[in-house]
């Protein structure tokens, strides 16, 4: 990991920087930057729900590509005191999300093993249930469509079909279905 400069210790930590300041946000996403490396880069975006109730004009999102690269985000997340938000499909209507110098982590760019998306664990005859392991960005419909490929299907599964497995786990909606 990359030790924060003594500038950005300052920025972030002892001069509380005013997050509605465009100048003082953009000092607060280089520092991040900096700890960070250079990838995932760090990205200052504006955030709506899928529902358009909830919106923050800017807040820092980050696309990392591996799990060392979220301990990255998390490890600069810390070093310049800001909360990091997993974000889905955003169909929550909760204000869940992280407000402006929040980081957002997009976790679409990661996958399983070999690449996959949608793995099919090794059946065990203890155990009555197929059981698949998914990315943390898989919709409910790629996980049907895989499933499909695979010969099984998800018989009860959300009707929604583009909020991710991963949100539905967190929030436990959908919770007949998704388990
Ligand atoms: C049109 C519509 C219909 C719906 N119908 C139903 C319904 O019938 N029944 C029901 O129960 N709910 C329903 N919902 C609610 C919806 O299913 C939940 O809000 C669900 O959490 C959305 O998933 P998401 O991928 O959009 O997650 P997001 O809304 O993006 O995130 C939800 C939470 O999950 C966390 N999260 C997301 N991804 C990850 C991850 N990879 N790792 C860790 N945490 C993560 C986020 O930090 C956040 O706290 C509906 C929503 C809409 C918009």
């Amino acid at each position: 990991m990359i030790h924060p400069a003594l500038s950005c210790m300052y920025i972030c930590t002892l001069f509380n920087p005013d997050l509605s300041v465009s100048s003082q946000l953009r000092l607060v996403q280089k520092c991040l930057q900096d700890v960070v490396g250079p990838s995932p880069r760090v990205l200052l975006e504006s955030f709506t729900n899928w529902a358009e109730l909830i919106s923050y004009d800017r807040v820092f999102v980050m696309k990392p590509e591996s799990v060392e690269e979220i301990q990255r985000a998390v490890y600069a997340a810390h070093a310049c005191r800001r909360q990091v938000r997993a974000v889905g499909s955003s169909h929550s209507s909760s204000p869940l999300f992280g407000d402006r110098g929040h980081i957002h982590l997009n976790l679409s760019n990661l996958a399983l093993e070999n690449g996959k998306r949608v793995i099919l664990q090794p059946l065990n005859p203890d155990r009555p249930v197929a059981v698949v392991k998914v990315a943390p960005s898989v919709t409910q419909a790629e996980l049907d469509r895989e499933l499909e490929v695979m010969g099984y299907a998800f018989p009860f599964g959300p009707l929604v079909s583009d909020v991710t497995v991963a949100g539905s786990i967190a929030t436990s909606s959908h919770v007949r279905h998704i388990a």
